[in-house]
């Protein structure tokens, strides 16, 4: 059953390479086929199979020897990888819905979190139907007002950050995904998925500084730990959360 969920992942996370992707070009999602970045060359089944395809083909297209990002294997293998920690975390009952909107949320957030990386930009197209699931979702399951609550907290705790800031801090995009999180989680989740991201970007921007990559003027797009630390929670989230507030004795 493992293997079968890895696979799936895998699957979905060669789809999320290609939604991805089209999103920066403007492309259709569904329409059109897959094509080489470089040459535009139109590619073969054999060159989809996720990540088999790229170690066969050692990372170079087959038609014009450029080198293949080593983003599209590692978000595949990521994506294979958290849906199988998602499916140990929910004892493999897979036929949930909780199970299922937790795999969607997880690759809105895949999703945001590369674009992020990539582009500096978190884009609507993403955050709203990803916001939409959540509030259907809260609905059914009478977690609305703490959807509502954690959306407005942490949405505005970004959005003083922004206008203090005049956006140098935190781009508007964290904003709105400060709405979808905190939806997602409520406010005391939110506020552990909060902390776990700056604490993970407190250390890789320490990191970064000593190993004099990046100045400490230059920003870290955050809606990447943003969505890391929320994937993270949705994974462990209750573990993290106990063991946190009894830390502080609450
Ligand atoms: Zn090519």
């Amino acid at each position: 059953m493992i293997v079968i969920v890895f696979v799936f992942g895998l699957i979905v996370g060669s789809f999320l390479n290609a939604v991805i992707f089209r999103l920066h070009s403007s492309e259709s999602i569904i329409r059109g086929r897959s094509h080489c970045v470089h040459c535009k060359h139109e590619l073969s089944p054999m060159d989809l199979i996720p990540v088999v395809s790229f170690m066969i083909l050692s990372g170079k297209c087959r038609y014009c020897h450029k080198k293949i990002s080593w983003q599209y294997p590692l978000v595949e293998l990521v994506t294979g990888l958290v849906f199988v920690l998602l499916a140990l975390s929910s004892d493999f009952r897979l036929l949930t819905s909780e199970f299922w909107y937790l795999l969607t949320v997880i690759c809105f957030l895949i999703i945001i979190a590369v674009f992020d990386f990539k582009h500096f930009l978190i884009l609507d197209v993403v955050i709203y139907p990803a916001l939409i699931l959540a509030t259907i979702y809260n609905l059914s399951t009478g977690f609305f007002v703490e959807g509502i609550i954690g959306a407005l907290v942490i949405s505005g705790f970004f959005a003083a950050q922004y206008f203090v800031s005049k956006g140098r801090w935190i781009g508007f995009g964290d904003v709105k995904l400060g709405l979808l999180l905190g939806s997602i989680f409520g406010l005391k989740l939110g506020l552990v998925m909060l902390l776990l991201a700056y604490f993970m970007g407190a250390i890789v921007g320490v990191g970064l500084l000593i190993t004099g990559r990046k100045k400490l003027s230059s920003e870290l797009p955050f809606g990447v730990f943003l969505s890391i630390s929320a994937i993270l929670i949705m994974l462990y989230g209750q573990d993290l959360a106990d063991w946190y507030y009894n830390l502080l004795g609450l």
